[in-house]
């Protein structure tokens, strides 16, 4: 809403939790861990300001209760804070507030968007609770605005919109200092007038401040139905700044193109964590973000491979599919699976994406199937293997702290010329965002390429292979990077895009032949 009113923001997310930053956390925890382009691993909601706003954000912008206290203790160590009780409020405060003004200086933007992550009320958040009420203080009223997102749930019973949470959530707010300037409801729907007035009356705000962020079918529509309902233009006035008129004619034009599909498109995605959505977000974004471009509307099914290890015959499931990802990951558990998945997609000239783990794993798969190194494995599934043609890189053999020690973030990949990869990219230089400890063992190269695996992209220094193809494949591409972290809505990422256009062609092939 700010953006296209001309301003340039950039947006900070706070996770009140102790790990210093996402990198440690299954994705069970809070959802897919996000890779910046300077290498952070952070929390998967600056992916989606980084999908929203089309911008690179830095690893600082994600700042946890970790980073804080870390700090905090080693001036102490050091002697900074000599004679002085070290305590929560100011010092751990103080380092809060130091934290997001620096985020804040140093993308030089209008308007910093922070986020407290959490629930009002935990425990965890009170301390940036306490940070944010004092920047309010030192930075002045007309310069700072409290928007206070709040569910207000559906009793299914009476189909009554229940205000009484939010209400309870804005008196605990205020209890510690806060008064909201705007209320969001998180709701399934439009909140109806008497909700409304309800929590404007309790909540201390008038009725133009109060706004619905209600359950849409297309995520990139939220920012439109809140600025219909005068938001934009309310923070705008409100903070005292001058705006042009908002021009939503590129975004508007983005959201019509994930709705107005022709084609549909089934997707099998073979991975662990297929209980939560969120667990790989940034990969169904980006199939999105290619189906859009498309016109073709992507579905998505995630598979546990665990299954195919217990019952073989299921790999058949797979037929149906027009396409098959094999995603990132760590460790043995499913990975046998993974593999089978590979070999199906190869064997059924099936279009198939290998991303990271899942790239590790058709190399497994193509050693053991065409090579026929049976026993072909990685070192992180089975250390003793005889075929370790996935190792570690070498600068991670002496690594024992495994918090941030991954190759991480951008690095300069090169591409071969006349190779599908290329012709994807349209160019011999891309920048792909990394997290991973294992590669392609150099011991293997050799014997990969005579048997007809192609290596279309190296790292610069030709030690490195970054992304391998099958000739005579409908469409088979696997990539150590993750592509997926740099889609865009409206600028989907080229091996995404190529990947669902193999799998629309594969689908409008097969329904144009008579079975
Ligand atoms: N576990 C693999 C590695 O560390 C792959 C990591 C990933 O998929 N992000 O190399």
């Amino acid at each position: 809403m700010l953006q296209v009113r001309g301003f340039s923001v950039t947006a900070i997310k706070i996770d009140p939790y102790l790990n210093v930053d996402a990198g440690t956390m299954n994705p069970y925890m809070h959802g897919e861990v996000f890779v910046t382009e300077d290498g952070g691993e952070i929390d998967m909601d600056l992916g989606h300001y980084e999908r929203f706003l089309d911008i690179n954000l830095p690893k600082d912008n994600n700042i946890t209760t970790g980073q804080i206290y870390r700090e905090v203790i080693e001036r102490e160590r050091r002697g900074d804070y000599l004679g002085a009780c070290v305590q929560v409020v100011p010092h751990v405060t103080d380092e809060i507030k130091r934290r997001i003004r620096l985020a804040g200086r140093r993308s030089n933007v209008d308007i910093v968007i922070v986020e407290v992550g959490g629930t009002v009320g935990d425990i965890e958040s009170l301390p940036f609770l306490e940070a944010i009420r004092q920047m309010r203080l030192e930075e002045g009223y007309e310069n700072t605005l409290f928007v206070h997102v709040a569910l207000v749930p559906i009793l299914d019973v009476t189909g009554e919109q229940k205000t009484k949470p939010c209400q309870h959530s804005v008196n605990e707010l205020r209890r510690i200092g806060i008064q909201p300037d705007i209320i969001v409801a998180r709701c399934s729907i439009p909140l109806n007038n008497p909700a409304k007035h309800k929590i404007a009356l309790y909540g201390s705000v008038s009725e133009e401040a109060v706004f619905t962020s209600y359950t849409v079918d297309c995520i990139y529509k939220v920012p439109l139905i809140l600025d219909e309902q005068g938001m934009g233009n309310y923070i705008v006035s409100r903070i005292g700044l001058k705006s042009n008129t908002p021009n939503w004619s590129y975004w508007k034009s983005v959201v019509t193109s994930f709705l107005n599909y022709e084609h549909e498109v089934k997707i099998a995605l073979c991975g662990k964590y297929a209980k939560l959505a969120d667990a790989y977000i940034s990969i169904n974004e980006a199939l999105k973000h290619a189906g859009a471009k498309l016109k073709t509307k992507v579905n998505i099914d995630w598979i546990e491979t665990e299954i195919f290890e217990e019952s073989p015959e299921k790999l058949n499931i797979l037929s149906k599919y027009d396409g098959i990802l094999v995603p990132p990951g760590f460790g043995a558990r499913g990975s046998e699976g993974k593999i089978l998945s590979v070999k199906f997609a190869r064997e059924n000239n099936i279009p198939f994406l290998g991303i990271c783990f899942g790239f590790q794993m058709s190399i497994i798969e193509f050693a053991r199937n065409v090579v026929g190194l049976d026993d072909a494995n990685s070192t992180e599934i089975d250390p003793e293997t005889a075929n370790p043609v996935i190792d570690l890189l070498p600068e991670q053999r002496n690594i024992r702290f495994l918090g941030g020690t991954m190759r991480l973030g951008a690095h300069p990949i090169i591409l071969e010329p006349g190779t599908l990869t290329y012709k994807l990219y349209g160019k011999t230089i891309v920048y792909e965002r990394h997290r991973h400890r294992y590669e392609v063992n150099p011991s293997y190269w050799d014997l990969l390429q005579r048997h007809g695996l192609i290596f279309s992209g190296r790292s610069p220094d030709g030690q490195r292979i970054e992304f391998v193809e099958l000739p005579r494949h409908r469409f088979f591409l696997g990539s150590q990077a993750h592509p997926e972290f740099k889609s865009r809505p409206g600028k989907p990422s080229p091996p995404y895009l190529g990947f669902v256009k193999a799998a629309l062609e594969y689908s409008l092939q097969r329904s144009s032949t008579p079975v």
